[in-house]
């Protein structure tokens, strides 16, 4: 298979990456789906596509991206407004899938696909909800290990016998999520203890061990410390996010002093990590640690 790719990407350089746009963009649908639904307990196959109306939504209506641009944002039922934020999701899963599809190798890019959208699907439902249901933190981090074991590639192991490097593969992912969910706990308790409230949730300590099982270690206490810095730059941004919220939706109270969602912190460094930041990360703390 990975021959055939090959052949297909000299013959047509632009098919593979498009490919990869689309799949996104049909990806980023489903998501939209996934981050209104998981969170309301209802089932994410059925009833299909309906607007608040409670009108069915055609197929080319649903077109991701398209469908909203054609519309205007409006549903062709009842004229009601569709938020920004679907085709908005949709744009960024295409950008971030095109993005991974281009920086890795194929098996290591599916498996980044899988990160991703794990990744944006916890941080719009953490957005609205100020909770990421376990779906996306144990889920994934299951995901994570398993994906670890079968495709080795995804923590740089890429010797010559299959089983060896499975095992360190695996074993970088199960260091990673241990690492990144230890890291989180222990913050969460030291500033529980210092500032009397909890400051931080268990959905964060299994989402970072979520990250690190894709990541490995390094990548999980980056997200964790990158989460830091990247929430203090884009407080604003996140406040001004969670008003994109559906209509439908109140978001949950954000008064000043109350816990901020860090999901979104650590998702959007751990993707930093994930696709471009791994390198130089990884050389700092190589250059770092010989010192102990
Ligand atoms: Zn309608």
């Amino acid at each position: 298979m990975l021959a055939s790719l090959a052949t297909t990407a000299a013959a047509l350089p632009w098919f593979l990456p498009t490919a990869a746009g689309v799949i996104g963009a049909c990806v980023g649908s489903f998501l939209n789906v996934l981050i209104v639904r998981l969170p309301a307990g209802e089932s994410v196959v059925s009833p299909g596509s309906h607007c608040a109306c409670g009108a069915p939504i055609a197929w080319r209506d649903n077109l991701p991206v398209l469908g909203w641009i054609l519309r205007r944002g409006r549903a062709r039922c009842c004229g009601r407004p569709f938020s920004v934020r679907y085709p908005a999701v949709e744009l960024l899963t295409a950008l971030l899938f095109l993005a991974c599809w281009r920086l890795h190798p194929p098996a290591v890019a599916v498996g980044g696909w899988i990160f991703l959208s794990g990744l944006l699907a916890a941080t719009f439902i953490d957005l609205d909800h100020l909770m990421i249901p376990d779906t996306f933190t144990l889920g994934l981090g299951l995901v994570g290990v398993l994906y670890s074991c079968a495709v080795p590639a995804l923590h740089g192991q890429a010797g010559a016998f299959f089983a060896l490097d499975s095992l360190r593969s695996g074993t970088a992912s199960l260091e990673g999520l241990l690492i990144g969910s230890g890291l989180v706990l222990w913050i969460a308790l030291l500033a529980g203890a210092v500032l009397k409230k909890e400051a931080m949730g268990l959905g964060d300590v299994k989402f970072a061990g979520a990250i690190g099982a894709f990541c490995g270690w390094h990548g999980a206490v980056f997200a964790v410390f990158g989460g830091a810095v990247v929430g203090t730059l884009a407080l604003p941004l996140i406040l001004a996010g969670r008003r994109l919220a559906r209509p439908a939706v109140t978001p949950a109270p954000l008064a000043l002093g109350a816990r901020v969602p860090f999901g979104p912190m650590l998702a959007v460094a751990g993707a930093l990590y994930f696709l471009v930041l791994h390198g130089p990360v990884d050389a700092w703390f190589d250059r770092f640690l010989p010192l102990f």
